[in-house]
């Protein structure tokens, strides 16, 4: 499956000009949310994340997502690993367990994500589960940003990722872009102003 086709179609990767909230600059932009829009879409996707993830022989129970980007690409992976889903979400900013989920004691809990960029959020999901008794067997996400490693990618994790190591980490594919300084960036220099996303009604 060709996944930056995916996005484009669906209007989730964006080309352009864009200025990041970082204040830097780059020609694409990722509308995460965008991709699951669809519901056909999400299905087809978290088939084919299930497909790895049961090629890989990792037994799971449930699968929980951070709030809130994570729930529906974690909703639609249950459903294709046939498992059950829960969500962890921030509460005073420490991520919690609420709303009657409940962890079940050494159960098998995979962490979903839509897209990883450092995971710290998805590393959060999973130490709240662990300190309910759950044992997480690895992390998973529809994209990734190229921070970390993709099970059975064949270089390092970067020093950005916060994920563990020794778990492995299941995605589609990964959006890795350039990012510019504004005093460095070639479209600047074509002379095309930089645009937020979002200021077009993105
Ligand atoms: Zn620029």
């Amino acid at each position: 499956m060709n996944l930056k086709q995916i996005y484009k179609d669906n209007g989730a990767l964006l080309e352009g000009h864009f200025l990041l909230s970082s204040g830097n600059h780059s020609n694409f932009y990722l509308q995460s949310a965008k991709v699951l829009e669809n519901p056909k879409t999400a299905e087809i996707l978290a088939k084919n994340l299930a497909k790895k993830i049961k090629e890989a022989n990792i037994q799971i129970d449930t699968v929980c997502s951070p709030a809130l980007g994570g729930i529906l690409a974690g909703y639609e992976l249950a459903r294709a690993l046939n498992v059950r889903f829960i969500f962890a979400e921030r509460v005073d900013g420490k991520m919690t367990i609420r709303r009657g989920f409940e962890i079940i004691k050494n159960e098998n809990v995979l962490i979903c994500e839509d897209i990883i960029t450092t995971g710290g959020s998805a590393l959060e999901a999973g130490e709240v589960v662990k300190s309910l008794g759950g044992n997480i067997v690895g992390f998973a996400a529809i994209a990734n940003r190229g921070f970390c490693k993709i099970y059975g990618e064949d270089k390092e994790q970067k020093k950005e990722c916060k994920l563990p190591k020794n778990l492995p980490f299941f995605a589609l594919g990964n959006f890795e872009f350039e990012i510019y300084k504004p005093n460095n960036c070639p479209m600047c220099k074509e002379g095309t102003k930089a645009i937020k996303p979002g200021s077009r009604g993105n």
